[in-house]
């Protein structure tokens, strides 16, 4: 089914932007025993609200499908560059807000405890919030308390009567997988002290829209956040953004701070420049989109020839990076199994898997050193450097593939 209205201003002046084709769910990764089940497929598609400028997926899926029946395989703790990432993290906003020794954090999308658990060597309490049973269970192991639920406002206020309210209130790459983004907002103002601040971070759909990369874009990420819809998604419920950062992460990802509107407090003054940026680049309005699916779509057919040039020559091909954004990009490429080969990842969670509907078995980087002559599409394209240095070491003769801007 696809939505009708804005999920922000609720006004149904809405103009679909993107076509990615039919996606299944991008961060689901297939065990060998349910190779013969079949995927669940939705046409991925964005929706720009032409009265607020509120970005979101056009089909509604079903958050249980989304996280719960399925093995949802995303660690924080994944790769030595997203635990670098969160150790800086913790460290980072700590500082900023200028906690007190032992103050109450609560995380959600709280994942496999990775960042609680810096938090708490950081000695603070820290509580999670998650819907996935099985990465609640590996959060214990870090000694991180979960709360299994999707976070809304009912939540917020069993949290509230249980543990007292939150002097900081984080939420990392979750924000945008909300089906209800004013009840996640409301949910957190509720939960949040008079002074504390309400921090999230995912990625900025301008960097996106700059880079010509849309492999951001997938079922699981329900809106797309720019400074300007933050903000108005903030101050519906009282909060107020005070501060926003570029971070390098995922590509190019916002990190925003937010404080209850009435506190004493200053915003800084890139809060109203990135605005300004973002009107003045055209993200709002739709002819900036089409201009861009003629990019992507020109891009494809390109990059697809020269595709179709290793495989007629015989040589493998070997994607690296199973993550849910390579499955966007393959799926979009229509590149399967018959004619990539594997991809590697260096997770144990997703090895010995299969990418959702294009059917590539995952495995380990040491793959490469199977051939003579093979090709590396890297997909996770905003660490390629960092692997290509690791990927060398395994095999010199590696031919890499970029993918296109
Ligand atoms: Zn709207």
């Amino acid at each position: 089914m696809f939505r009708t209205s804005c999920l922000v201003c609720q006004s149904s002046n809405l103009t679909k932007i993107i076509d990615l084709g039919i996606q299944p769910f991008a961060d689901t990764f297939i065990p060998e025993p349910r190779l013969s089940e079949s995927d669940q497929v939705y046409p991925l598609s964005c929706d720009l609200c032409n009265d607020c400028g509120q970005i979101q997926t056009s089909c509604i899926t079903n958050p249980q499908d989304r996280y719960i029946l399925q093995d949802y395989s995303y660690t924080s703790s994944n790769s030595s560059f997203s635990r670098n990432h969160w150790e800086d993290y913790a460290k980072v906003v700590v500082d900023k807000t200028s906690l007190e020794p032992d103050s109450f954090i609560v995380e959600i999308g709280s994942n496999d405890g990775y960042l609680s658990e810096q938090f708490l060597k950081l000695g603070h309490r820290a509580l999670g919030v998650d819907p996935s049973p099985y990465m609640a269970e590996l959060a214990k192991k870090r000694n991180i308390d979960t709360v299994v639920e999707v976070f809304e406002p009912a939540v917020a206020s069993k949290i509230h009567a249980q543990y007292g309210e939150a002097q900081l209130i984080v939420a990392n790459n979750v924000f945008n997988h909300a089906d209800a983004p004013l009840e996640f907002a409301k949910a957190a103002a509720d939960l949040l002290s008079t002074d504390g601040t309400f921090i999230f971070e995912l990625p900025y759909w301008i960097s996106g829209l700059e880079t010509h990369k849309f492999d951001q874009i997938y079922h699981e990420h329900v809106s797309y956040f720019t400074v300007t819809s933050s903000s108005r998604i903030l101050e519906s419920v009282g909060l107020q953004i005070v501060d926003v950062q570029l971070v390098d992460y995922h590509g190019g990802s916002i990190r925003v701070f937010a404080k209850h509107k009435d506190g004493a407090h200053k915003v800084t003054e890139n809060v109203r420049v990135m605005m300004e940026e973002e009107k003045s680049c055209g993200a709002f309005d739709p002819q900036t989109y089409s201009q861009y699916m003629n990019h992507i779509l020109d891009q494809r057919n390109k990059f697809l020839s020269k595709i179709y040039e290793i495989k007629a020559a015989g040589k493998p091909i070997i994607a690296v990076g199973a993550a849910a954004k390579g499955n966007t990009f393959l799926n979009f490429y229509n590149l399967d199994s018959t004619i990539i080969d594997y991809v590697t990842d260096a997770s144990p969670h997703k090895q010995g898997k299969y990418t959702p509907l294009t059917r590539i078995p995952i495995c380990g980087d040491d793959k490469f050193a199977e051939y003579d002559e093979v090709y590396a599409l890297i997909l996770s394209w905003n660490i390629s450097d960092k692997l290509k240095i690791i990927l060398n070491n395994i095999n010199p003769k590696i031919n890499f593939l970029s993918l296109p801007d």
